[in-house]
């Protein structure tokens, strides 16, 4: 099953390069009939890490849910907080016209929308469609049209913030779509974030998801380089990424979020790399930056080596610990 998910993610991505999509047109009729600005049941599909905190903050604002994931532990708290869990996506459609999804990868998202059981089974005209999951901006644009032939609307809104941004409600969302859906979904991902930013056409919020999560990477691995080479001259830890974080080298990786063990607290460098942002889902992101290079011709040479570097880690053991932990992998390269 798993490898014609594959298959079929990759053929999306494959029909779209060849022939290079547009953006679809917004069906303004269809879109009137969708409930606004009220509190009617919001699906919401992937309750994972991010998804749990992210539907949580939407129930606080007074919005009933109506949830599912393929994994039925993740449903369980929500059933006993008294939100309906389902069995399907298309389940989801049938009974809530807005739907949140946040699921792991490109495969995901299109087995959850055109799946056997997936959410274009069953969708209501007019219904509002948000994918806040990072995948394949392609893929996004290929999900757009799918939707917009059943009169439905579909708009990327991927997430940066982490674990704890969803917990405290203050994730930055970069939206893509049609710019008139925008107040629509802007209503839901207020619940959930303190920034919601519109991007343009659809696909282009998976962009701008895609542009930081490279820094990122690349950003990380340098400040674990650098209080590596520095522990290993003899500095105290502390002290470096104090000097660090007054000069010239500061950056999240260094002062919000340091891959150090012992330099922070609350982070998961204190707590063996436990939580936070796996090192699989990075590896992920930069996967998607490099086919986004390569497609648009664009040389990201650090993001390639940082692509490498995270897909070395998740080989050697490293896949479930945070992105941090590229620190300890350093650590352990004896050979380097
Ligand atoms: P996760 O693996 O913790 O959760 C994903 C959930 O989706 C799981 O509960 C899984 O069972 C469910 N799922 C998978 N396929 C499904 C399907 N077809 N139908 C229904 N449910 C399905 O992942 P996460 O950490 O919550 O990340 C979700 C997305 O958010 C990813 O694309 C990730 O790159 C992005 N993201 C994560 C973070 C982070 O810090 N974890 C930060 C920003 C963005």
């Amino acid at each position: 099953m798993a490898a014609s998910l594959w298959f079929r993610g990759a053929a999306f991505s494959r029909r779209y390069w060849s022939r290079r999509l547009q953006p679809p047109a917004t069906n303004l009729a269809a879109v009137c009939s969708r409930s606004m600005a009220s509190k009617t049941p919001v699906g919401f599909i992937g309750l994972g890490n991010m998804g749990n905190p992210m539907a949580k903050n939407l129930t606080k604002h007074g919005y009933p849910l109506i949830i599912y994931d393929v994994f039925p532990d993740a449903c369980k708290e929500f059933q006993d907080l008294g939100e309906q869990v389902v069995s399907s996506p298309a389940d989801v459609a049938e009974r809530a016209d807005r739907i949140i999804t946040m699921l792991p990868t490109s495969i995901n998202a299109v087995e959850a929308y055109t799946g056997t059981n997936g959410i274009l089974k069953k969708v209501k005209k007019g219904s509002l469609l948000i994918d806040s999951s990072t995948i394949d901006p392609a893929v996004s644009k290929e999900l757009a049209k799918e939707v917009e032939k059943m009169g439905a609307v579909f708009m990327d809104a991927p997430v940066s913030g982490g674990v704890g941004a969803a917990r405290s409600g203050n994730l930055t969302f970069m939206v893509g779509g049609v710019e008139d859906e925008f107040a629509a979904a802007q209503e839901l991902l207020g619940c959930m974030g303190s920034n919601v930013v519109y991007c343009g056409a659809v696909g282009t919020g998976q962009a701008a998801k895609i542009c930081n999560n490279m820094l990122l990477a690349i950003s990380m691995i340098g400040t674990a380089e650098a209080m590596n080479l520095g522990i290993r001259l003899g500095l105290d830890p502390k002290l470096l990424a104090k000097i660090l974080n007054m000069s010239s080298g500061r950056c999240w990786s260094s002062d919000t979020y340091n891959p150090v063990p012992g330099v922070m607290d609350g982070v998961p460098s204190a707590n063996n790399y436990q939580g936070g942002f796996g090192t699989t889902l990075m590896a992920k992101d930069l996967g998607l930056a490099q086919d986004s290079a390569t497609s648009t011709k664009s040389p990201i040479l650090l993001g390639s080596l940082a692509h490498q570097i995270y897909r070395m880690m998740c080989a050697k053991g490293y896949s479930k610990k945070d992105f941090s932990s590229v620190f300890q992998f350093l650590r352990e390269e004896e050979t380097f």
